[in-house]
């Protein structure tokens, strides 16, 4: 049959209107509606865990005579918490990102090493899936920006490529430069995204399936961080995906002119 390839491009006027500058009463309200569904989102994201916490607990109690089920529901509040912690963390940054007194740093960045440091961090999560990540690496762009937050977008995206693969599948990270924009792609061959679904998954807590989200440890906030990424680096991010045959996603990002940051 025909196959569609769906290119979703996510720009400064893309879906939230965090970032719309408020020179309007439209505008206006439209960022503080969005601030206030955030708030009713996040509060809602953090009972989910806490409710989970506090009904293991309960369990616990009432059969603590039995070692190994104590033990069972010990290592399920462990999970949870490792989930929550996370979520925290990742609200914090999502609002960092966000507000408008951002201090970042402004540094040449070697992609080559944001890249080996993303592929490094997902590698302990890689293994026990038994996902082999490569990297394919054709160029050595560097770009102005920060380090930090250019090595969390891509881990999130190679995070997400082993977290949506089958167990034992592969992950490449290309990473290449032309005319000027280096394109790092997180290539993986899961179970992919329907076309109804990608534009909406770079969207606070938009998820296609909340149980396996939740099953992996996703909170949902992943892509929108890169989003943010790309968008403080006046980059790009694009998703390619088919279900069942994989997915890809793409941050691009103005590279240096050669010999300028030696
Ligand atoms: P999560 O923590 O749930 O992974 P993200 O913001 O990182 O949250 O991603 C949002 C949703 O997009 C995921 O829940 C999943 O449905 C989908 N998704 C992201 N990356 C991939 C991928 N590589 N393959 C398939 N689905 C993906």
């Amino acid at each position: 049959g025909a196959v569609t390839h769906v290119h979703v491009r996510v720009t400064p006027l893309g879906d939230e209107l965090a970032f719309a500058v408020a020179n309007d009463n439209t505008e206006m309200r439209a960022v503080e509606q969005a601030r206030r569904e955030f708030a009713t989102n996040v509060s809602h994201e953090l009972k989910t865990p806490v409710g989970a916490l506090s009904l293991l607990a309960e369990t616990i109690e009432e059969g603590a005579d039995d070692p190994e089920m104590v033990r069972q529901f010990a290592r399920k509040i462990r999970k949870e918490s490792r989930r929550l912690t996370k979520l925290i963390q990742e609200i914090i940054e999502i609002s960092r990102l966000q507000g408008d007194d951002t201090v970042r740093d402004h540094q040449p960045v070697h992609l080559t090493e944001v890249v080996a440091e993303a592929i490094d961090g997902a590698r302990l999560g890689a293994e026990q899936r038994r996902i082999e990540v490569s990297s394919s690496v054709s160029a050595e762009p560097v770009t102005m920006g920060d380090r930090d937050l250019l090595v969390m977008a891509v881990r999130n995206l190679v995070d997400n490529a082993v977290a949506y693969s089958e167990e034992g599948g592969k992950v490449t990270v290309a990473l290449a430069e032309d005319d000027g924009v280096a394109a790092i792609s997180v290539i993986d061959h899961g179970i992919g995204i329907d076309q109804k679904d990608q534009e909406r998954i770079f969207e606070r807590f938009y998820r296609t399936d909340p149980a396996r989200s939740r099953q992996t440890g996703g909170t949902g906030l992943g892509l929108s961080i890169v989003k943010h990424v790309a968008l403080q680096h006046a980059g790009t991010v694009e998703v390619w995906s088919q279900p069942n045959v994989g997915s890809t996603f793409t941050l691009r990002l103005q590279a240096q002119e050669e010999g300028m940051t030696e």
